[in-house]
C-alpha cells in the first residue's frame, strides 16, 4: 500500500487556498517529499508529517516553483531534529549547486544558532544525489527509480517511480507526454501528474501566459500518457488555472477523453491511496 497526499496543488499563480507543488508519498516506514513548492510544510503538519519525520526529498525539477520552501525544510529539519539526521535529497544534475547555494544564503542563520544552542554544532546536514536515470533509492522495502522527462527548455527533469509493497506510484512533475515517461509510468498503480487546462490558458491574452503551453501536459495530454502506460489510476495536481470549487468535473470529462481509469483531483490535503 502507497499513500498519495496532495500537499499543494498549486502553481506559481499564488492563491490563498492553494500551497505550491509538492506531494507527500508515505510508503510503509518511509515518507518522501517530492518537490517543495510555496507552503508545503504547513500542509506536511496538517498531514501529521514534520520535516524531522521526512525519509528524503525528492525533486523533478529546479523551478522556482517547485523549491521556493527549500530552505525551510532544510532549515526546520535541521532544528528539529536532536541527533544530526541527514537529509538525502534526489534530484536532477544542478540539484547540488542550487542545495550548496541554499546553504550559502542560510549562512548568518546558522551561524546564529550554532552560536546561541549549546547542542547544534553542525550546520544542517543533507546528502545530495544527482540522477537522470535508473535506481536512485533501495531501503526499507522501498525501490526509487528515475527516468528523464520532456520540459525544455527546462533540462534536465526527471519523474520518479516509488515501488513498495508490490505497487507503484509515479510522479511525472512538469513535462509534456514523452516516451521515457510512458516507460517508467508503465504498469504503475498510480500516476500523479502536472496538469495545465491548454483550452483556458490559450484563451488569457497574455504572451507570457501562453508560454506555459509549450512544455506543459494538458489534462488530456496528461491522460493520455496514463492510457498508453496502462496504469491504474490517475492523479491530476499542480492546476493552471487554479482549479475552481465546482468544475472538478469538467477536468474529470477532459482526462476521460483519452483514460478510461479513475481520476483523483481536488484541493490540497486529498489523500489517495493504492494498494
Ligand atoms: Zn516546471
Ligand atoms: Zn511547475
Amino acid at each position: 500500500m502507497i499513500d498519495i497526499t496532495l500537499l499543494g496543488t498549486g502553481s506559481p499563480m499564488v492563491d490563498p487556498n492553494r500551497a505550491g507543488p509538492s506531494t507527500l508519498i508515505k510508503a510503509g516506514e518511509s515518507t518522501f517529499l517530492v518537490d517543495c513548492g510555496r507552503g508545503v510544510l504547513m500542509r506536511a503538519a496538517a498531514a501529521g508529517v514534520g520535516a524531522a519525520n521526512l525519509t528524503a526529498l525528492l525533486l523533478t525539477h529546479l523551478h522556482s516553483d517547485h523549491i521556493t520552501d527549500l530552505s525551510d525544510v532544510i532549515t526546520t529539519r535541521w532544528v528539529t531534529t536532536f541527533v544530526p539526521t541527514p537529509l538525502p535529497i534526489i534530484g536532477p544534475p544542478g540539484t547540488k549547486a542550487v542545495v550548496e547555494a541554499t546553504l550559502a544564503a542560510l549562512a548568518p542563520d546558522i551561524s546564529y544558532r550554532i552560536a546561541h544552542h549549546a547542542d547544534i554544532t553542525e550546520p544542517p546536514s543533507v546528502q545530495v544525489y544527482e540522477s537522470t536515470d535508473g535506481q536512485v533509492w533501495d531501503a526499507d522495502g522501498v525501490r526509487i527509480t528515475v527516468a528523464p522527462t520532456d520540459h525544455r527548455p527546462v533540462e534536465p527533469t526527471i519523474a520518479f517511480r516509488i515501488e513498495y509493497d508490490g505497487t507503484s506510484v509515479v510522479l511525472a512533475g512538469d513535462t509534456v507526454p514523452c516516451a521515457a515517461l510512458d516507460e517508467l509510468a508503465s504498469g504503475a498503480g498510480a500516476l500523479v501528474h502536472t496538469v495545465i487546462r491548454k483550452d483556458l490558458v490559450a484563451l488569457v491574452p497574455q504572451q507570457r501566459l501562453k508560454d506555459i503551453l509549450d512544455y506543459h501536459s494538458s489534462v488530456e495530454q496528461a491522460a493520455a500518457t496514463a492510457a498508453r502506460a496502462g496504469v491504474g489510476t490517475l492523479v491530476l495536481t499542480h492546476y493552471v488555472p487554479p482549479l475552481a470549487p465546482g468544475q472538478e468535473d469538467q477536468w474529470r470529462t477532459l482526462a476521460a477523453t483519452e483514460f478510461s481509469g479513475p481520476v483523483e483531483l481536488g484541493d490540497d490535503l486529498l489523500r489517495v491511496t493504492i494498494s
